[in-house]
């Protein structure tokens, strides 16, 4: 069967893409396996990991580039071998599009084919069979299915977007590291996964959620997300004396390599954990051992999250009607929404809509 669509979107072509010169072009996907779904993209959030790809901060960029990994939409084309997707449902797809899924993969066999040697990340990776994966700043993406989820029906597209990257990241380590009641969690960054990490550390139950941010200026949108309390690094020079010892888990979403670690670790009480997320283009700052062996804490890390923890999630956000907060941007205007992400400007995740087919889907 061929498809009578082409696929279209906004590429990167060089460094300068981060800075709003994305081109709307073809390009050609990988090719279509029976394993595979097709899916016309209605809404695709705006990661901040899509912006360090843009302009290679994490090293060079396979341009041309596609790039966004919180995409929704329709499946218009679903292979023989799939069973889970129908065409005609709504779905999506996170950062992940392929992983080796064989018994003998460690990863894979937990079930934790995030961490697969062999993953295919959603955009800016190459599949076994030497084809480019291209991201959801586009009209169409096709992906294989293993990574293609059902959206909950009472969850809007708009609103779903964000939850698969900006959602599962911080869900993940919260979930895995006992987040519930009795527990006392900070987060640090109040951007698109730190206003995730308050909405769902609220949703598992902690005792007491701490938003660590630079400045006030987000204190009160904390607190109507459910925060506790509210800590200015910038602001207040006394801010880790005067909070030491009052955390028993700590989710830093920070995208700087600018962050003061050594006042973070000296929030966490007694053997607590520290779980960085956010991944800055250079490296973290020295810290001292006693940091970490005086209270008997830990630091580690975190990636996304497997198929079935996003799934896990999204039921999560469905029966506790999370509602993230996102700003609507036309995918039209992509190149504009790239340039006010990067300037902090989004409230709290940009979510791209493709106006032409969002709603009739
Ligand atoms: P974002 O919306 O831009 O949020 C980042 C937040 O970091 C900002 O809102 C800001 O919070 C804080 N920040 C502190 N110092 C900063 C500085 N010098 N410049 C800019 N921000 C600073 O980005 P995001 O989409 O949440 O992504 C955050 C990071 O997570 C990125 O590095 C991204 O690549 C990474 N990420 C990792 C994974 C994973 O699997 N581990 C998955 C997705 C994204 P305040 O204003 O409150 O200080
Ligand atoms: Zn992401
Ligand atoms: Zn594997």
């Amino acid at each position: 069967m061929s498809t009578d669509y082409k696929f279209e979107g906004w590429c990167g072509l060089d460094p300068k893409a981060a800075e709003g010169n994305m081109v709307w072009q073809e390009y050609e996907p990988k090719p279509f396996s029976e394993d595979d779904v097709d899916i016309q993209i209605s809404h695709c959030g705006i990661c901040g990991s899509d912006i360090h790809s843009l302009r290679s901060g994490w090293g060079e960029t396979p341009y041309p580039c596609v790039v966004g990994h919180e995409i929704v939409g329709k499946a218009v084309r679903v292979g023989k071998n799939v069973k889970h997707i129908k065409e005609g449902s709504r779905v999506g797809v996170g950062a992940q599009a392929s992983s080796c899924l064989k018994p003998d993969c460690e990863a894979c066999a937990d079930g934790e084919e995030n961490h697969c040697p062999n993953t295919v990340g959603t955009y800016c990776s190459k599949y076994p069979d030497g084809s480019k994966s291209y991201g959801g700043y586009a009209n169409y993406n096709r992906t294989p299915s293993h990574f293609v989820l059902n959206i909950p029906e009472s969850i809007s597209s708009a609103d779903a977007a964000p939850m698969l990257c900006g959602g599962i990241t911080v869900y993940s380590p919260l979930k895995r590291e006992g987040c519930g009641p009795g527990k006392k969690v900070g987060i640090v960054g109040l951007g698109g996964l730190g206003h995730f990490g308050v909405l769902f550390a609220k949703a598992l139950g902690a005792e007491k959620v701490v938003v660590i941010s630079r400045t006030s200026g987000k204190k009160a949108d904390a607190e109507k997300m459910g925060a506790d309390g509210f800590i200015a690094t910038d602001e207040d020079k006394d801010w880790a004396s005067t909070n030491a010892n009052s955390l028993d888990l700590i989710v830093s979403t920070v995208s700087s390599p600018k962050l003061p670690l050594m006042g973070y670790l000296t929030l966490l009480r007694r053997k607590g954990v520290f779980i960085q997320v956010g991944a800055p283009e250079d490296a973290l700052p020295q810290f001292n051992a006693f940091a970490l062996i005086a209270k008997g804490c830990k630091i580690g890390g975190s990636l996304i999250g497997p198929p079935s923890e996003i799934q896990e999630m999204l039921e999560l956000a469905a029966e506790r009607k999370i509602k993230p907060w996102i700003q609507e941007r036309p995918l039209d205007d992509a190149n504009q929404a790239v340039v006010d992400m990067e300037d902090g400007k989004a409230r709290y995740r940009y979510v791209l809509v493709n106006q032409k087919v969002a709603g009739k889907q």
